[in-house]
């Protein structure tokens, strides 16, 4: 058959669907059009895609027939900057090491354990170690959902902030329960009561106002209530949720962090979900793979295996995952190298395809002119928040056509970040344009927006990047090459 898009598009026009030829449509019109063609035609999601290239190999991460035992929760702390996040991570994981203990020196591998007692039992908790919610909103970006309990903290002398906020709503779409951690009770000006107050606007009720939120009182930089806080997350995560996980088998997981090591070659991070990794075990991780070679604990210690929620640095990688990357122990060599292989090359596929599909300023008066009904993201970057402000209602004050919707969907002061360009290629159709004002982006950003097909357009002068958004609109922007 002729599958020109024009002829597509008339077959469309034949079943009462106005469409044009560059336009995304639902899913349920190419079910329909391929039925009225004589053809099946599935669509099938990048889980289920991988889901299939790994049935080819006979594997099913579903199935792990193994016993279920119980399972260390995972915790992120979040929260706005400066409350202490990073002060918080340090005295819980200080209070739990013991001096000259085998090994002695905490290594950052993204991860740590530490173990508590709880009702006569010794308990684990694993820790992310990168404090904010970047980390996890980009994992979770990625699919991997890796968190079990969010610790909020909320500076008591400071109280709930931007961020506090952004971080309630990242903690609430992924469904995690929070337990909020009131910091700095230290000091004179703390109000540990106004944050309880103020998050119940949000939805955050403590338990001693009937609700089902703990709150607990710490001073992380003197170290107080650490022992209190780390009962609060076991409780929660008792009541909140069950968690256990098949304990043998092939591993599987999340790879948390992952760099290129001078001397050790490619190093990842992983946090096993289910099953036992061992040394020896072919894995596969995101499109990387090769064969553990060794691994290593929070405390540099040398570990042949690694169980649910424990995390180890694995070295024997031929090249560096991404974080969020799920990994896997297979069989053997051969099936781990295959499997890589076929993502990298769909990663590249879709990648060119992303490029191709997404709505940039300069293509966005070519949809006008097709009649599509179509969003201009924004993300403005800056110097200051005076300029950042300045631009933003400069931009929402613009006239904009009809079928036209320009939206902020974020902005801030600072350069641009790999944040940033997730926030800008997480929408579903149009990647949000950043404009860059008297901020650069990275090497590694830039990359990174190339890669995801996002727009990043810099300028030093407010009426300059007016100028530009106005004419996107008006279909007369000039290409920039
Ligand atoms: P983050 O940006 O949330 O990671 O915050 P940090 O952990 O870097 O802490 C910000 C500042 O607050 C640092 O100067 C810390 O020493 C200080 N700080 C953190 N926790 C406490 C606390 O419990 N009491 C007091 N007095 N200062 C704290």
């Amino acid at each position: 058959i002729d599958t020109l898009p024009g002829t597509l598009v008339q077959e469309m026009f034949s079943l009462g669907e106005m469409v044009t030829a560059t336009q995304s449509v639902p899913d349920e019109l190419l079910q329909l059009l391929g039925e009225h063609l004589n053809f099946t035609i599935s669509v099938v999601s990048p889980e289920e895609e991988d889901k299939e290239l790994l049935s080819q190999f006979g594997i099913d991460l579903e199935k792990n027939n193994s016993e279920m035992a119980p399972r260390p929760p995972v915790v992120t702390v979040m929260g706005h900057v400066d409350h202490g996040k990073t002060k918080l991570l340090d005295a819980i994981r200080h209070s739990n090491v013991v001096d000259g203990e085998a090994g002695g020196i905490t290594q950052h591998i993204g991860a740590y354990q530490v173990s508590v007692e709880h009702e006569g039992e010794d308990r684990a908790i694993t820790f992310i170690d990168t404090p904010g919610h970047e980390a996890f909103t980009a994992m979770r970006a990625r699919g991997a959902n890796v968190t079990d309990i969010v610790i909020l903290v909320v500076a008591a002398d400071d109280g709930v902030m931007p961020q506090t906020v952004e971080a309630l709503n990242h903690a609430k779409a992924s469904g995690a329960p929070v337990v909020v951690a009131v910091n700095k009770t230290d000091l004179d000006g703390a109000n540990p009561q106004k944050v309880r107050q103020q998050l119940t606007e949000y939805g955050l009720v403590a338990e001693e106002y009937g609700g089902e939120t703990m709150f607990v009182d710490v001073a992380a930089k003197p170290r107080i209530g650490m022992d209190s806080l780390l009962e609060a997350v076991l409780l929660t995560a008792d009541a909140a949720l069950q968690l256990e996980a098949p304990q043998a088998g092939n591993a599987q997981g999340v790879a948390i962090e992952a760099h290129l090591d001078k001397g050790r070659g490619p190093v990842a991070s992983v946090l096993v979900q289910k099953g036992t990794l061992r040394v020896g075990d072919s894995i596969v991780a995101g499109a990387a793979y090769g064969r553990v070679r060794a691994m290593l604990d929070d405390l540099g210690n040398r570990v042949t295996e690694a169980t649910p929620s424990f995390p180890v640095q694995v070295q024997g990688l031929a090249s560096v995952p991404m974080a969020g990357d799920v990994f896997l122990a297979a069989d053997d060599d051969r099936t781990v190298r295959q499997i890589a292989e076929q993502r990298q090359a769909r990663r590249r596929a879709a990648q060119q395809a992303a490029r191709v599909g997404r709505a940039t300023l300069e293509n966005l008066m070519d949809k006008i002119a097709e009649g599509e009904r179509t969003t201009l993201s924004l993300i403005i970057k800056g110097d200051g928040a005076g300029s950042v402000e300045a631009l933003e209602e400069a931009l929402v004050g613009l006239e904009v056509p009809n079928d036209v919707q320009l939206r902020v969907i974020h902005r801030g002061v600072g350069p641009v970040t790999e944040n940033d360009v997730n926030l800008a290629s997480a929408g579903d159709e149009t990647a949000a344009t950043i404009l860059a004002f008297n901020v650069r982006a990275e090497g590694k950003v830039k990359d990174m927006a190339d890669r995801e097909g996002v727009d990043i357009r810099y300028y030093s002068v407010i009426y300059r990047a007016i100028e530009e958004i106005e004419s996107a609109l008006k279909g007369m922007l000039k290409p920039e090459y």
